[in-house]
């Protein structure tokens, strides 16, 4: 296929490299970054648009996703497909994929989970959403930059998963931090913790394959000094994410909302920018009631 790739950042890069290293003919735009080897550059996002059968966008956010769209839905061929990887707010993706079926072409929001270290294996998981057939058409490169691709159903949908996801797990990994340190503080080991609740109804993925406490369960951040996995700042933007959402719909999310409340204060007042987002359990070590 012919691909246009805009958003050449810490994510764009290695799935562009993983497209053009699979033989397919990739034109990559960015303002900042340049090019990897194997993708053509482009001057602008709407030269890399121009004849391509699918273009990706992966893009800090809405309003940016919202301008670029501007720029490059009008240079699309007719037929081809708008598949956005961001991770941007509900309402901004169906706008976009409004704005593409418009203008005869097919639109597809599929942001994903697993980070800059799935992104350079390949092994991305993707949510999407949007019609059968736009689905279908962008199938076959969900294959070669990820393990797992979703139909959610329309366009919309991979977004409303995707943030529902990361609520959950937000608010997950906070319980399991501050579960941690009640225990420390009740004189409970931390591996006879992990033990318990690893095997017992407490059990998440934050405790299990995540373990925010240091030498407990599998390799995770926390041995690594809570070096980003996936930062704190990046967590928060995925909680207001869903906190707009809720707004939007008007659903009552309490969790959520103590949840995007905590990861600000961790990001903006304290120390918690850069880090992983499981260092919220260093961040209640610290704290009394
Ligand atoms: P990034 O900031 O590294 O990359 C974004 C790129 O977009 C930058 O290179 C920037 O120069 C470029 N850009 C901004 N405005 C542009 C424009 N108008 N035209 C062309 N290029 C423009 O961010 P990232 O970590 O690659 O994340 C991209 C998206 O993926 C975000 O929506 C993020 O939430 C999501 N995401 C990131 C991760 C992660 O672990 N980094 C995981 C899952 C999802």
């Amino acid at each position: 296929m012919k691909i246009g790739f805009i958003g050449l950042g810490n994510m764009g890069t290695p799935m562009a490299v993983n497209l053009a290293a699979a033989g397919h003919e990739v034109s990559g735009f960015d303002l900042i970054t340049d090019c990897p080897d194997g993708v053509s550059k482009a001057d602008t996002a709407a030269q890399a648009a121009t004849d391509a059968d699918v273009v990706i966008t992966m893009l800090p956010n809405g309003a940016i996703l919202r301008s670029v769209a501007c720029e490059i839905i009008p240079a699309m061929k007719a037929g081809a497909t708008l598949l956005d990887c961001s991770t941007v707010d509900v309402q901004s993706a169906r706008a976009v994929a409004d704005d593409a079926i418009a203008a005869d072409l097919l639109a597809v929001d599929a942001p994903v989970s697993g980070g800059i270290g799935g992104a350079a294996a390949g092994t991305l998981t993707f949510m999407a959403g949007g019609s059968d057939e736009a689905f279908a058409n962008v199938n076959p490169l969900f294959d070669i930059m990820g393990q797992k691709a979703v139909h959610c159903g329309p366009s919309g949908n991979g977004q409303a998963a995707k943030i529902c996801n990361n609520m959950i797990l937000g608010a997950t990994m906070i319980a399991t931090c501050e579960a941690f340190a009640l225990a420390d503080k009740l004189g409970l080991e931390r591996q006879s913790m992990f033990d318990v609740v690893s095997t017992s109804s407490g059990y998440s993925w934050s405790m299990n394959a995540y373990c925010p406490a240091p030498g407990i369960g599998p390799q995770s951040p926390s041995d690594n000094d809570y070096q980003p996995g996936f930062a704190a700042e990046l967590m928060l933007k995925d909680l207001r994410l869903s906190q707009q959402a809720a707004e939007s719909v008007d659903a009552p999310t309490p969790m959520g909302e103590r949840a995007t409340e905590l990861y600000k204060q961790f990001v903006e007042d304290e120390d918690g920018l850069g880090s992983d987002f499981s260092a919220m359990l260093p961040r209640f070590e610290k704290m009394s009631r």
